[in-house]
């Protein structure tokens, strides 16, 4: 399955922030809608970064409660990796592990169009190899 089919699973929706909402609004939206990550989007609709809840926990351990109040723009990664809907979960598991991150979003003529976490990779992973062994069996069973 490709990311495109992912999608049309999982939705299209993607959870995003302005470049100065504060950590402790970010958090907020992380914890009410039970996801690691979130887009930052410029004025424009650009993508602007993406700020995780790992930039949250190295913000506070540098500064304290006090890195609460600042903005997204002072700690998300600006230099976004993104995919597209072709791409396939292989794709996506080798970008994650070479990146180090667990979020990627999808971009498709220029527009995010979705996001895909580690979870929903592992779910798909899981979903081929049990329909792989399934067919195996299958397989055998008709020898
Ligand atoms: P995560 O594993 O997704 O929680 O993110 C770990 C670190 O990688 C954080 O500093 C994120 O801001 C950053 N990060 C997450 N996703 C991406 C991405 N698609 N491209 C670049 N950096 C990312």
């Amino acid at each position: 399955m490709n990311v495109g089919g992912i999608l049309n699973e999982k939705g299209r929706t993607v959870e995003t922030a302005s470049p100065e909402a504060t950590l402790q609004d970010i958090a907020s939206v992380l914890g009410t809608k039970k996801i690691g990550a979130l887009i930052i989007l410029s004025s424009s609709g650009k993508i602007a970064g993406i700020l995780s809840e790992r930039d949250i926990v190295r913000a506070v351990a540098e500064g304290g409660a006090a890195a609460l109040s600042k903005p997204a723009s002072d700690f998300m990664t600006q230099k976004v990796v993104t995919c597209s809907e072709s791409d396939t979960v292989n794709q996506l598991m080798e970008s994650m592990t070479q990146g180090r991150f667990r979020h990627l979003p999808v971009v498709q003529s220029g527009k995010l169009s979705g996001i895909i976490s580690i979870g929903d990779v592992v779910k798909h992973r899981i979903a081929e190899a049990e329909f792989e062994a399934e067919e195996m069996k299958r397989y055998i069973a008709s020898v």
